[in-house]
C-alpha cells in the first residue's frame, strides 16, 4: 500500500534524558505535529527527521532509533558540527535573515552550504531506504530545500510536496544569496510547491522566472518535462483545542489569580519567540510613544511581555536578547510606580494552560512583526476569545494579515500608526470588537490545521494524478498497428506535431534544439503528401520558427497561439 511519508527538520517529539540518565520522548505541541499526527501515525506512514539533540554513544543512538521507529519515526542522526553548520549556520544564519528580508544579517559561508548540502543528502538517504513505488513525500521547510531534487534524481516518478513555512523574499533579496539557483532547482523537484501567502508565490515565481528562466502560467511550472504546481496554503491552528483550552476551569483559576495581582488595568499581550524578525524592540518604542502621548494611561494599562529564549547561541540574538532588557528597564524605570509596572517581562517559555489565560486576559493583542511567514500567536488569541471581547493589533507583514482583515492592521515601521491603533483599540466599543472577533473566529475555526493538512494532501494526490494521466503512454503492437492501418486508410490526414519536448528534446541551448537534417527530411516528406496537412505548434517565436522551419510546405502555431501561418502565407 502507498504511504505518506513527512519530512521535517525536526521529528514531533522532544528527546530528553531524566535523572537516571534514560531517555524519554515527549510529543511536541507544535500546531504542525497536531496537524500531521493523524497522517503519520496511520498504517506504515512515517515522519523522518532530527530527534533534536546529540547522540555521542551510539548504543544511546540505537536505542532511540528503535522506540522511535516503533512510533512511525525514523530519525536522522547528526553530528555536532553538522548541527553547528548546517542548522545553526546555513538554516539560521543564511536562509533565516535573508527569507525574512534581513539579508544585511546573513553570513555567507562555503562551510554553511557544504554541510546544507551534505545534511540534505543525508535526509534524502533516510528516505530513500523507506521509498516504495506509489509513496508521497511530503518536505517541510527551508532546512530542507536540496531534498526535492535529491530524491527526484533517484526516483523520476516520485511524488513529492514542499511546504516553506517562512516568507519568500522578493526576487531583489534573494537574488543575494550565492546559492540562489541550487536552492531553487532543489525545491523544483517538488509537484507541488506550498507556501502561506499569494504573495510569497509570486516572489518564488519571479525568481524562477529570473534565475532558472522558467515562466510560468498560473502558478503552472514547467520543468524538464514535469509540471510543478505551486498555490497557496496559509496554515491553521487547532481551533478547537485553544478555544477548549480557553473554556477549562483551571484557565479561568489562573485568570483570576493574574488578574487579581494585577489590579484593574487594562492589559496588552506581546508573544513571541526572540527573534529580530519579531520587531520586539520597535513594539517597545511604540509603548514608550503611546505613554507619553496618552499620559491618562499611565497606571491604567500594562503591557504583558513574553518572550520565549531562542537561538542563543546567535550573537545577532544575544544582541537582541540585550537591547530588549535595556528597553524594558528604561521604559519601566521612566513610568513605574510602586503601584505600577508597565512592562510585566518574562524571558521563558509557558505552557498552554498559562498561554491560554494569557490570552483570555489580554484586552489587546499586539502582534507586530517586520516579517513572519504566518504568525501563530495571533489566530490563538482569536481563538481564545470565548467572550469575543478583545482587540488585535496585526502586522501587514505577517502572513496572517491576509486572513484576519478584520484585525486593527498596521506597518509595524509607523510607529505613530501603531500608536493610533493601540488607542482606537483600548476605547473600541464592545459590541464593535464582538463584530471583528466573530468573523475572525468563523475563519479561523473553518479553515483549522486539519483542514490545512487535508488540502495539501489531497492537492498533491491530485497533482501526481494529472501527471500519470498526461505522461506519455508506450502504445502496445495492437494499438500501433490500429494506428498506422487508420492512417494508411485515410483520406485526409491533419497532423500537429509538438515542436520542443516532441520533435526535439528539451534543452535550455537554443542551437542544441535546431532541427537537425534527419528532421528537417521526415517533414519535408510527410508535407509533400497531398493527403496530410502538417502543422507545427510551438510556444516559440515565429522568426525563430520561420528561420528553421520556414521553407517547408507547413503551417505554424506560433508563440503559444498568438501567431497563426498556413502555407498560402502569413
Ligand atoms: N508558545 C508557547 N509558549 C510560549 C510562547 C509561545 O508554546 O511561552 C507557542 C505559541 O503558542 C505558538 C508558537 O509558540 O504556537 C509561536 O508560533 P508563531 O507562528 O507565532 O511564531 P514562530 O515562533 O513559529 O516564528
Amino acid at each position: 500500500m502507498s504511504r505518506t511519508i513527512i519530512v521535517s527538520n525536526r521529528l514531533p517529539v522532544k528527546v530528553v534524558k531524566n535523572d537516571k540518565d534514560e531517555l524519554e520522548y515527549r510529543p511536541s505541541e507544535g500546531g504542525l505535529a497536531t496537524g500531521l499526527s493523524s497522517v503519520y501515525k496511520q498504517g506504515d506512514n512515517l515522519w523522518v527527521g532530527w530527534p533534536g539533540r546529540y547522540f555521542n554513544r551510539p548504543e544511546k543512538q540505537k536505542e532511540a532509533r528503535k522506540a522511535l521507529e516503533s512510533q512511525n519515526m525514523r530519525p536522522v542522526f547528526l553530528s555536532k558540527e553538522e548541527i553547528k553548520l548546517y542548522y545553526e549556520g546555513f538554516s539560521n544564519e543564511t536562509l533565516w535573515p535573508t527569507f525574512h528580508y534581513f539579508n544585511q544579517n546573513a553570513l555567507y559561508k562555503k562551510s554553511y552550504w557544504e554541510a546544507y548540502e551534505e545534511v540534505n543528502q543525508k535526509f534524502c538517504d533516510e528516505i530513500l531506504k523507506e521509498l516504495n513505488p506509489g509513496d508521497k513525500i511530503w518536505v517541510h521547510d527551508y532546512q530542507l530545500m536540496l531534498v526535492p531534487k535529491m530524491i527526484r534524481d533517484k526516483n523520476p516518478d516520485v511524488s513529492v510536496g514542499f511546504f516553506l513555512h517562512i516568507p519568500f523574499p522578493s526576487f531583489e533579496v534573494f537574488r543575494l544569496l550565492p546559492w540562489r539557483r541550487e536552492l531553487l532547482d532543489g525545491v523544483l523537484g517538488s509537484d507541488l510547491i506550498g507556501f502561506h501567502t499569494y504573495d510569497d508565490m509570486r516572489h518564488f515565481l519571479s525568481a524562477v522566472s529570473r534565475i532558472c528562466y522558467i515562466s510560468n502560467q498560473q502558478g503552472h511550472i514547467l520543468k524538464d518535462r514535469r509540471t510543478v504546481v505551486t498555490d497557496s496554503f496559509p496554515i491553521g491552528i487547532d481551533y478547537d483545542k485553544y478555544a477548549s483550552q480557553a473554556a477549562h476551569p483551571q484557565t479561568l483559576r489562573r485568570e483570576v489569580k493574574y488578574r487579581t495581582s494585577l489590579g484593574n488595568q487594562k492589559l496588552m499581550l506581546s508573544i513571541d519567540r526572540l527573534d529580530y524578525s519579531k520587531g520586539i524592540p520597535a513594539r517597545l518604542e511604540i509603548f514608550d510613544i503611546f505613554l507619553s502621548k496618552y499620559p491618562e494611561y499611565l497606571g491604567k494599562v500594562s503591557l504583558l511581555m513574553v518572550v520565549v529564549p531562542s537561538r542563543d547561541e546567535v550573537e545577532k540574538y544575544k544582541d537582541l536578547k540585550e537591547e530588549v532588557d535595556l528597553l524594558v528597564g528604561r521604559i519601566n524605570g521612566k513610568y513605574g510606580t510602586v503601584n505600577w509596572t508597565p512592562i510585566h517581562y518574562f524571558y521563558r517559555s509557558f505552557p498552554l494552560e498559562d498561554l491560554s489565560a494569557f490570552y483570555r486576559m489580554a484586552d489587546v493583542a499586539m502582534v507586530t512583526p517586520m516579517r513572519d511567514g504566518m504568525n501563530l500567536v495571533c489566530k490563538e488569541y482569536v481563538a481564545s476569545k470565548l467572550d469575543q471581547q478583545g482587540v488585535l493589533i496585526l502586522s501587514e507583514m505577517a502572513g496572517a494579515s491576509k486572513e484576519l482583515s478584520d484585525a486593527l492592521i498596521v506597518n509595524p515601521n509607523d510607529k505613530h500608526e501603531v500608536v493610533g491603533a493601540i488607542y482606537k483599540a483600548l476605547n473600541m466599543p464592545e459590541d464593535e470588537q464582538q463584530r471583528h472577533m466573530e468573523i475572525m473566529q468563523k475563519t479561523l475555526k473553518k479553515y483549522n490545521i486539519h483542514h490545512w493538512v487535508n488540502l495539501f494532501l489531497t492537492r498533491l494526490e491530485d497533482v501526481a494524478r494529472k501527471r500519470s494521466e498526461q505522461s506519455t503512454k508506450v502504445l502496445d503492437d495492437e494499438a500501433e498497428g490500429e494506428i498506422i492501418e487508420d492512417f494508411n486508410t485515410a483520406k485526409k490526414r491533419l497532423l500537429f506535431l509538438d515542436y520542443d519536448g516532441t520533435l526535439v528534446p528539451f534543452d535550455s541551448d537554443p542551437q542544441a534544439v535546431a532541427p537537425g537534417d534527419e528532421l528537417l527530411g521526415i517533414l519535408e516528406k510527410l508535407a509533400a503528401n497531398d493527403q496530410n496537412h502538417v502543422v507545427i505548434i510551438s510556444g516559440r517565436d515565429k522568426t525563430t520558427l520561420g528561420k528553421w522551419l520556414g521553407h517547408l510546405d507547413v503551417d505554424f502555431i506560433a508563440e503559444h497561439g498568438v501567431w497563426l501561418k498556413d502555407r498560402k502565407g502569413d
